[in-house]
């Protein structure tokens, strides 16, 4: 009951501070933060990174159980209530910062690569996944609470119609797992579209590794910009349909059918 009643308090000033412009919609809901715990089940020592921690509806329930932590927030008039709230939980050490410029790599010592965490702003979220993927040699997992339909795209598979450019770079890089749906009444404010929780676990070894990554997202960004037209058609300014055939890829179809193999095959001809 008392944590209902404080959990009430917070939720109206969340209600009072939410800056539209930082996609400041707070979580207000215990169960689903439990249920985001269990799925990022932390454990004592682990080097764990929050992007954009708002009052800490997630950071005090990992701290707890990491003992130190990092956060980054760009809003700096919400930290100091954040230091606050999380003060007999552990050691949080907040970064004032934009998440899309910072060097996550800067808190990695030695081997104990990070796990990031975050119920992102979704208006930044694409650039930030990319701003991350960037960066993944250093990140053992990460778990986020996206727009739902960001996750949809991001987990689809060939043939499946919101298969684009997101899910090929993503699942080049990481595996892609959609974890549960959250619904717009667990946030204060409530925002107008679903949520859901993704996980992302960078894969041991690519196993068809792109020779260089740019020629990959060139190949990958032209084909999605023209998703209706035939390989040969949208890529005619890269490769010839010769090339494509040359790596048993089918001029005539269209990106959407492509495996991320195959769009890493005809990055490396480039
Ligand atoms: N984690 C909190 C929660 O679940 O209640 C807040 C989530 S809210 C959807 C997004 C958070 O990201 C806010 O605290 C916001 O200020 C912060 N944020 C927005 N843009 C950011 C950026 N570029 N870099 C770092 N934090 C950012």
């Amino acid at each position: 009951m008392a944590e209902e009643n404080t959990q009430s308090g917070l939720c109206e000033i969340c209600m009072i501070k939410a800056r539209k412009r930082f996609g400041q919609n707070f979580l207000c809901d215990q169960n689903v933060v439990r249920r985001i715990l269990s799925a990022i089940a932390p454990q004592q020592g682990q080097n764990i990174v929050e992007i954009g921690p708002g009052f800490g509806a997630l950071t005090e329930s990992v701290l707890a159980i990491v003992g130190s932590m990092h956060a980054v927030e760009i809003d700096r008039d919400l930290i100091p209530e954040l230091i606050d709230a999380c003060s007999a939980c552990g050691d949080l050490v907040v970064h004032q910062a934009d998440a899309l410029e910072f060097d996550f790599c800067s808190l990695v010592a030695s081997v104990n690569k990070l796990r990031v965490i975050g119920n992102l702003p979704y208006n930044i979220s694409s650039p930030l996944l990319f701003h991350l993927l960037e960066q993944i040699d250093c990140i053992v997992d990460m778990h986020f609470m996206l727009q739902k339909e960001v996750v949809d795209r991001i987990v689809a598979t060939p043939g499946v119609k919101n298969y684009g450019r997101l899910s090929v770079m993503l699942q080049y890089f990481c595996v892609c797992e959609k974890l549960f749906e959250v619904s717009p009444q667990s946030f204060r404010p409530a925002p107008k579209v679903d949520s859901a929780i993704l996980r992302l676990v960078p894969h041991a070894e690519i196993l068809t590794p792109a020779h260089d990554v740019k020629n990959l997202e060139l190949v990958v960004k032209t084909a999605f910009n023209q998703r209706r037209k035939t390989l040969a058609n949208s890529l005619k300014t890269l490769l010839t349909v010769a090339q494509m055939q040359a790596v048993d890829v089918d001029a005539s179809m269209r990106p959407e059918r492509l495996t991320v193999e195959q769009f890493v095959k005809l990055a490396n001809c480039l």
